[in-house]
């Protein structure tokens, strides 16, 4: 591919200070440190009765404020946490059922101007082999997901260099969408192309919206101002704290109403981390009247020659990642929460129950590595090392051992519930109805086409309890939904509430 600017001079112009300002006070951003920091200093544990009062909002699925979060995140007593962690697994249910939805991340460029500290694919990384995938290594890459695997919802990954701009973006993701691959019984395609990519100015987010994309994520890797002075090099365009952190009101200004939030926990306390998350949510309903469709949260994992990502004080245990998941799901309980590979199995069946929406499988984060690494990892191509590298096939199966439908559902997005109309169903749960029933026609779909035979008979039984369920709690709807269901059985494809 040719260059059509130099990097720098393509660096220079990405930024649109006009496009921050508008949505500032006074010149300053809606996160404030100091603010953050006065509530998490000593104080005495809450009493009880007011935590109860809290967890009781949460569950009537309204959004927490800082005050609430933060008390949560002072409770001390062990009795009072298996509160919470009930009370999360209860808001889980309530919004989103026994459903797990599943997707594969595609990183198409290695290439990247910024120089994040603890980024295994940072501009001042050596050891790295770079590339940046052509549309024909991105529709081979397609069939392997779609066609082998069996993934019908992606979130594709790009690094910020020229190389990656925004025509780059909008040809990979029709390429993407245009594949289609003859599976056993059906056709394998994706269905939604969710996009994790360097924050963008509201004219190329209207193109990215224009061009069908799902959720599109932006993480803000750390809230605290200091410590991502520390990380992000004043140089590069990601040194702007402020041009990423008001990227979600340019996209749901430019009509891209699915956003997803992020930090990467490891950079600074896990506590001011998810107390970011929740003033972000917060501000994004107040600014703009939607909140975040999902939140991410994935932790600092090694990565080659970056020993920040070993070596950080602020790297977080296995028990307060828990509490992590815990306090975002009752802090912002509409939200789906992604756990993914970065995570072990065991660590990701101890948080799947907690409240997590969404997770990854048979992933590959190398560029080009779904039809070359057959499995592999290679710290010399990806950004950072995975925990889990289980197939779908087997994340299903584990999945539906646990009692968890793993759905392929990306209906809601094709017809139209999304942003505002998605949070008000989510709240009242009637979004859950629509996705129990599609959960249940694309699993069967994706039984019948991957599945292997072992899968396949642990699938069978917990797709007829669910019929079941249907049919008791769902009566009025459910002959439409067997009729669905008939047709996917004799080889229909696609169809969706
Ligand atoms: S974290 Fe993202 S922006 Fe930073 S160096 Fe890595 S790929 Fe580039």
């Amino acid at each position: 591919m040719v260059e059509k600017q130099s990097g720098s001079e393509w660096s220079a112009r990405r930024i649109a200070p006009e496009e921050i300002a508008k949505y500032q006070t006074d010149g300053r951003d809606f996160l404030d440190d100091a603010a953050l920091e006065a509530r998490l200093q000593p104080a005495p544990p809450p009493e009880p009765a007011r935590v109860r009062e809290i967890i009781a909002k949460a569950r009537q699925i309204q959004t927490l404020d800082l005050d609430e979060t933060a008390l949560l995140l002072r409770v001390a007593d062990p009795g009072l946490w298996d509160e919470m962690r009930q009370a999360a697994a209860d808001i889980k249910h309530k919004v989103y059922d026994n459903r797990i939805v599943t997707f594969a991340p595609l990183y198409l460029s290695s290439r990247c101007v910024n120089d994040c500290g603890y980024c295994g694919l940072r501009s001042s990384n050596a050891g790295i082999a770079r590339r940046t995938l052509t549309m024909d290594e991105i529709r081979a890459e397609t069939e392997v997901l779609a066609g082998r695997i069996g993934h019908k919802r992606l979130v594709v990954v790009y690094g910020e260099h020229p190389q990656s701009d925004l025509d780059y973006m909008l040809n990979s993701i029709r390429t993407i969408y245009a594949v289609r691959v003859p599976a056993r019984r059906g056709m394998g395609q994706i269905r939604r192309v969710n996009v994790n990519a360097a924050p963008l100015a509201i004219a190329e987010l209207q193109a990215l919206r224009d061009a069908g994309v799902g959720t599109f994520q932006v993480f803000q890797e750390t809230y605290h101002h200091a410590t991502y002075r520390q990380v992000h090099p004043a140089h590069t365009i990601k040194g702007d704290y402020s041009w990423r952190l008001y990227c979600m009101h340019r996209a749901l200004e430019a009509g891209l109403d699915d956003v997803g939030l992020g930090a990467l926990f490891g950079l600074y306390d896990w506590r001011f981390e998810v107390l970011g998350l929740t003033a972000h949510a917060l501000e994004l309903e107040r600014a703009l009247g939607i909140g975040p469709h999902t939140i991410s949260f994935p932790r600092l994992e090694p990565a080659a020659n970056t020993p920040l990502a070993q070596n950080s004080r602020w790297r977080v245990s296995d028990d307060d990642f828990e509490k992590v998941v815990i306090l975002l799901r009752l802090a912002v309980p509409h939200a789906g929460l992604i756990v993914t590979a970065r995570e072990n199995p065991g660590m990701r069946r101890r948080l799947l129950p907690l409240g997590c929406t969404q997770t990854d499988a048979s992933s590959q984060i190398g560029i080009g590595a779904y039809q070359e690494s057959h499995g592999g990892q290679d710290d010399q191509r990806q950004q950072f090392m995975l925990g889990d590298t289980r197939t779908l096939d087997e994340v299903v199966r584990d999945l539906a051992g646990l009692g968890c439908i793993t759905s392929f559902c990306t209906a809601g997005y094709r017809c139209g519930r999304t942003g505002r109309c998605i949070m008000d169903l989510l709240r009242s749960g009637a979004e859950g109805k629509f996705c129990k029933l599609n959960a249940v026609l694309t699993f069967k779909e994706w039984l019948d086409d991957f599945a292997s035979p072992a899968t396949q008979a642990v699938g069978a039984p917990l797709l007829q309890r669910e019929l079941e369920e249907i049919r008791t709690q769902q009566p009025r709807i459910y002959p439409e939904f067997l009729t669905h269901y008939e047709r996917i059985c004799r080889g229909e494809r696609d169809l969706y509430f």
